[in-house]
């Protein structure tokens, strides 16, 4: 969700890892996934629609599927409301995942 309270929909490139029936998020999974519900908008903003670039620290180092860096708890990315927002996103479970 972005700091406004709108809803992430994250795009899985990826159903072959899941969890609990959810696909795991991987790098690119997110960027450019639309941000529903924002409630930011008047004459002077602009809502969240599109989640813009990770932040640094949102993917990790040690575990990948097919190639692609898995997003970790800690995901953050900048949105491309006005002012300028950030999006977290929850992985209920992900440290679980055994590689
Ligand atoms: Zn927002």
């Amino acid at each position: 969700m972005c700091d406004h309270g709108g809803k992430v929909q994250p795009i899985p490139h990826q159903e072959t890892v899941t969890i609990q029936g959810a696909p795991v998020l991987c790098l690119g999974d997110l960027v450019g996934a639309p941000v529903i519900g924002c409630p930011l908008a008047s004459p002077t903003t602009k809502p969240c629609t599109t989640v813009l670039a990770p932040l640094p620290g949102s993917v990790s180092t040690s575990m990948f599927i097919q190639g692609m860096p898995v997003h970790v708890d800690s995901f953050t990315a900048a949105t491309d409301g006005v002012p300028p927002a950030t999006v977290i996103v929850e992985f209920a479970g992900q440290e679980i995942v055994q590689a």
